[in-house]
């Protein structure tokens, strides 16, 4: 009589085990660093602000994009704007708690 091959369903299950709780947080993590990242500098926001297209970005990505562009344009969507933008404080608090949240996370894993 042959041995029977034995599947090494114990051993890929804690293989797997590890991965699921971080790669879930990972998933988490990039999504909403995703949502709050500035299209100039590619960071999340710092000080955002939001133009009248509804396109917000980073002040100073702002400031220095229209540096070079008088006519006051987005950078994503080319509409110009003629106002000051104002300050997006729903997304700089957003920003803000997600930062916090991130460097907490990063100083639990040292
Ligand atoms: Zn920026
Ligand atoms: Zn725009």
């Amino acid at each position: 009589m042959r041995e029977k091959w034995k599947t090494p369903t114990l051993l890929l299950q804690a293989a797997d085990a590890p991965h699921t709780e971080s790669s879930l947080t990972d998933s988490m993590a990039s999504r909403s660093e995703e949502d709050l990242c500035c299209p100039v500098c590619q960071e999340v926001f710092r000080d955002p602000v939001i133009l009248s297209c509804s396109h917000s970005f980073c002040k100073d990505c702002l400031k220095r994009w229209w540096r070079e562009r008088p006519t006051h344009e987005c950078p994503v969507c080319k509409e110009i704007s003629v106002n000051d933008p104002p300050l997006n404080r729903a997304l700089k608090n957003l920003c803000e708690s997600f930062l916090q949240e991130r460097d907490q996370r990063a100083s639990e894993a040292l």
